[in-house]
């Protein structure tokens, strides 16, 4: 079992970046990257909440798509190489997940994770990969 801690993003209310940590997103283990499906971030409460159970499915779907397509851009040898370390996040994605709140707690004794999560930015510097559908 994994220990992930999941807090809010520390002055997110002040930046323009766009990711609903209360909705369905991914991140990447091996290099960081976070998605959120575009309709998770664009839809006002009220919006979603009209129709939360086909939102949340098409979130998830659209999701699902993304992890599957992003794999495919790490090679073999590079998901071996993450399985090999018994790592939650590499250290490249502990630098680029911590500043969105996700912090893994079994990562931390490691000194290249725990230094990647140190020395990573306070606020996300890199914005949320997202797509469109057309379902919005
Ligand atoms: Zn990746």
């Amino acid at each position: 079992m994994r220990v992930v801690l999941d807090h809010s993003i520390v002055g997110q209310s002040f930046t323009s970046l766009s990711i609903r940590k209360d909705r369905e997103f991914a991140g990447c283990a091996i290099c960081g990257r976070v998605f959120q499906a575009r309709l998770a971030i664009e839809l006002s409460d009220g919006e979603w909440n009209a129709d939360a159970l086909l939102f949340e499915h098409a979130v998830a779907i659209e999701t699902k798509e993304w992890r599957e397509r992003h794999n495919k851009s790490h090679t073999q040898r590079e998901h071996e190489a993450f399985r090999a370390s018994g790592r939650t996040f590499s250290p490249e994605a502990a630098y680029k997940l911590a500043p969105f709140g996700l912090v893994s707690l079994d990562d931390a004794q490691e000194d290249e994770v725990a230094a990647a999560m140190l020395e990573a930015p306070r606020a996300p510097s890199d914005d949320v990969e997202t797509t469109l559908k057309g379902w919005v």
